[in-house]
């Protein structure tokens, strides 16, 4: 099995941040981010030894963000990225490993899975490397003359670069070697590792990671994770049939050869779905929003519910991680009907069809659902809110 050693660089000054410490030293759930990053590392299969870059002056900082961790000493970087990375490589080869992983101390929410994931692409044959990243989401302007839009660039095989980047260890420091000299206009634009390796002609491969790996920039990026918690409530409901030939499930309407009887439009989905994200924010139940006694509420549309819901959370800073529906009944089948469920309610709570899922079971016969007499619906609702 060939050797990786990891190459954290920690020698940035982080004029972006604003704190009283460099980013990689400020605390994140109590401890460093510097102590994240080297423990996610730690954790990766197939990474070896570990080895931090830092700026000189930086050595009391570094010694309260690695206790507990063996380490070598700390190299000293130079006076860029680039220049600090050379220094760690050079640092290396004297006992060269097969592999080295540098990854930005700032990144530490990167999952041990994806750093294992990347070691196996730059470990494939006639591959010098690999790079963690995701795809563009985002559509990319180009702005000039003041806040002019000149132009869409498309966003097709573009990829956001993150770290670790992997690669064969005796070919990376030539390249670095060999872009050491450069001068300050193109050294400038090698703005990681792979831009290095790439000048060399190395052929590298991405690997698709997580947007979790963000790295921590501006003190509002750390105030982000720091101060967001995570919730889970739940939501129950019942409705019984009726005489009819359509329930509404989930926002959608399906073909029955009953109807759901209710004060509202009797969607016991979104019913279920709405008390869940009341839960996480402590606001009570729909019926205390919604009371069945009011009549403005007579065979109105459940979304309106849900959507109720989703905004009082967005009002409170929140935002839902995820939605798990669960219906009971016996008939109508649902399975068929499940992506457009699932589409439904990712609309009406504004989310990604990714964060929504809907499950279906009988009871084998038992009970009232088992008796054909309603449907219930279960839910639950994670979601992040600002902690309180
Ligand atoms: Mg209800």
């Amino acid at each position: 099995m060939p050797t990786c050693t990891a190459l954290i660089v920690a020698a940035g000054r982080g004029s972006r941040f604003g704190g009283p410490l460099p980013k990689q030293y400020a605390l994140l759930g109590g401890r460093p981010v510097l102590w994240h990053s080297l423990t996610a590392l730690r954790a990766a299969p197939g990474i070896g030894r570990m080895r931090v870059v830092i700026a000189a002056g930086d050595e009391r900082h570094y010694q309260a963000s690695t206790q507990g961790i063996d380490l070598p000493p700390p190299v000293v970087g130079g006076a860029s990225r680039q220049l600090s990375v050379l220094n760690g490589l050079e640092a290396l080869a004297g006992e060269p490993p097969d592999f080295v992983a540098i990854h930005d101390a700032a990144r530490p929410f990167v999952r041990p899975a994806d750093i294992a994931a990347c070691l196996d692409a730059a470990t494939a044959p006639a591959i010098d490397g690999a790079v963690l990243g995701v795809a563009l989401a985002d559509t990319l302007k180009r702005v000039e003359d003041g806040n002019v839009i000149s132009g869409t660039i498309p966003r097709r095989q573009l990829w956001r670069a993150q770290t670790p980047q992997i690669f064969r260890f005796a070919p990376l420091l030539q390249a670095h070697r060999a872009a050491a000299p450069l001068g300050a206009a193109e050294a400038t634009a090698l703005t990681d590792d792979a831009a290095v390796a790439e000048r060399a002609g190395l052929k590298i491969v991405m690997v698709a990671g997580s947007g979790d790996n963000l790295k921590i920039t501006t003190t509002e990026d750390l105030q982000r994770a720091l101060t967001m918690e995570t919730r889970t409530a739940f939501g129950f409901d019942v409705h019984g049939f009726a005489p009819g030939s359509t329930v509404m499930l989930g926002g959608i309407a399906l073909p029955h050869v009953q109807a759901l009887s209710g004060h509202s439009d009797a969607d016991v989905a979104l019913h279920a779905l709405t008390d869940a994200i009341l839960g996480t924010i402590g606001a009570g139940d729909i019926g205390l929003h919604f009371p069945p006694s009011d009549p403005q509420w007579r065979g109105v549309s459940s979304d309106r519910f849900l959507r109720h819901a989703v905004g009082l959370l967005a009002e409170r800073g929140g935002r839902i991680v995820h939605l798990d529906l669960t219906l009971i009944c016996e008939a109508p089948r649902i399975g068929p009907h499940r992506e457009a469920m699932v589409d439904s309610i990712a609309r009406i709570a504004g989310l990604g069809r990714d964060r929504v899922s809907v499950k279906a079971t009988t009871t084998e016969g038992l009970g009232f659902t088992g008796r054909r007499e309603g449907i219930a619906a279960q839910a639950v609702a994670t979601v992040e809110v600002p902690r309180s």
